[in-house]
């Protein structure tokens, strides 16, 4: 029976990296997959922050990704990367590649955005997805608990309120300037999240 995995955790919980390594250690047996991301930081391949990519193909907003897997047969496997943006809609064309096609879907995301919610395509495969499992590797607060939340900052202080997708870095050298504000995201665990202290 072919399954459909979701595995979600916050930034920095080594998702990306488990993408690419499925990935590989399934192309190595010779068997034949995809790989799929939604606006990964570098463009159109799954970028691990170990320093690890591949080339990946990019699902836009109206890709039918069932569509896609059916063009592509025979298939054995698909990792799907930020499944976090995906819609509902091609979360649940996901769970069709799993039903009719009988290829397994292992998909990655992130758990909740920078107001402390849910992403639209998380909650979505929370709902339809075989089996949740979440990222063993736990990022830390810099106060040494476990970070579960990804605070967005903008100009040095953390926000709560804005665009949903903003795609940044967790990295303070990976800053870029948008539209004249410098954003990153910043682990942090919930009590220092509510107080926007980042212990500086
Ligand atoms: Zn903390």
């Amino acid at each position: 029976m072919a399954v459909l995995r979701f595995s979600y955790g916050t930034m920095g919980s080594g998702k990306s990296t488990l993408a690419l390594q499925i990935h590989h250690n399934l192309a190595v047996r010779r068997l034949n997959g995809l790989l799929l991301t939604k606006l990964d930081r570098d463009g159109v391949q799954v970028t691990s922050r170990l320093g690890v990519s591949a080339p990946a193909i990019e699902v836009g907003g109206d890709l039918d990704v069932f569509d896609l897997a059916a063009s592509r047969l025979p298939l054995d496997f698909v990792v799907c990367d930020e499944v976090q943006f995906y819609s509902a809609e091609q979360c649940d064309q996901l769970a069709r590649i799993v039903d009719e096609l009988g290829v397994d879907v292992f998909a990655f995301g992130l758990i909740t955005d920078f107001r402390g919610l849910l992403f639209d395509g998380t909650r979505r495969m929370l709902e339809v997805a075989d089996e949740r499992v979440e990222m063993q590797v736990e990022a830390r607060c810099w106060c040494g608990s476990r970070a579960t939340h990804n605070a967005r900052v903008v100009n040095g202080k953390v926000v709560y309120e804005g665009e949903t997708v903003v795609v940044g870095d967790t990295n303070d050298d990976g800053a870029e300037p948008l539209f004249g504000d410098v954003v990153r995201y910043e682990l942090l665990c919930r009590r220092h999240y509510l107080a926007g202290d980042m212990g500086d």
